[in-house]
């Protein structure tokens, strides 16, 4: 039932409050605080240490670890250029796994204490603070937590000398994203939109108009959470934005 009668208090730290929205937390967590400030999550210190992460962390972290798993095929005996292969066969299958988890579990309905919670931690808590760069790529730790049961399941289902390399592609795939998701809100993607894109938040899976076209039927949550291809051309981008714009205000 919604607790309608909860207010979150943006002075205190907000990851045990906003379960408590019960089924409100869909409606504020889709109302986002433009803001580059980087709201306290957490009481304790590690804790709140554990989801500051700044962008540069990622490919120094992953890079590494992507290399290692590629070469570990390489050192089975693969041929490079199937090493290669490999890697970017990896890569497409992270866009295809990009694409579920942001369809199917980040943008999940919730509404109990606990699925609020893990919601806001998971994916949440980027759009309600779009602008936020140290809440913006996935923490390292977290990650890393999700990556042993997915090279498990790599193991499981692929070719096992070629596991490593499709493994390595699919980290290779994610820090691209992560990286190129933390340009389009804090660099300069193209000129004349930027203004839009800082504005809006806009959620880009490295893919293709498969994704681009699921876009158009998802639910438009609050502020516009979009799907945007890299492959859109700058000036459809920006009608397509001006036109989020126009249907919100
Ligand atoms: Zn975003
Ligand atoms: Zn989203």
């Amino acid at each position: 039932m919604a607790d309608q009668t909860f207010k979150v208090d943006l002075t205190k730290p907000l990851v045990f409050q906003v379960g408590h929205l019960r089924a409100s937390y869909d409606e504020w967590v889709h109302k986002p605080i433009i803001g580059k400030d980087t709201p306290r999550f957490f009481e304790n210190d590690f804790m709140e240490l554990m989801t500051r992460t700044v962008w540069w962390v990622i490919p120094l972290v992953w890079l590494p670890v992507a290399s290692f798993f590629a070469s570990s095929s390489a050192r089975a005996g693969i041929p490079p250029c199937h090493v290669a292969a490999a890697v970017v066969g990896g890569v497409f299958m992270w866009t295809l796994m990009e694409y579920c988890l942001h369809r199917f579990l980040f943008h999940m309905k919730t509404t109990t204490y606990w699925g609020n919670t893990l919601h806001y931690l998971l994916h949440g808590c980027h759009h309600k603070h779009p602008m936020d760069a140290l809440r913006l790529v996935f923490p390292p730790a977290a990650a890393a937590i999700l990556a042993v049961p997915l090279w498990s399941a790599f193991k499981l289902l692929t070719p096992a000398p070629y596991s490593p390399a499709l493994f390595g592609g699919a980290l290779l795939g994610y820090v691209v994203y992560d990286c190129t998701h933390y340009y389009l809100h804090h660099g300069k993607p193209f000129k004349g939109i930027a203004h839009e894109l800082k504005c809006r938040e806009i959620t880009w899976t490295i893919t293709s108009e498969f994704s681009t076209r699921d876009l158009e039927s998802l639910p438009l949550c609050g502020i516009g959470c979009s799907e945007l291809s890299l492959r859109e051309s700058p000036r459809k981008l920006a009608d397509y934005t001006t036109t989020r714009v126009h249907d919100l205000s």
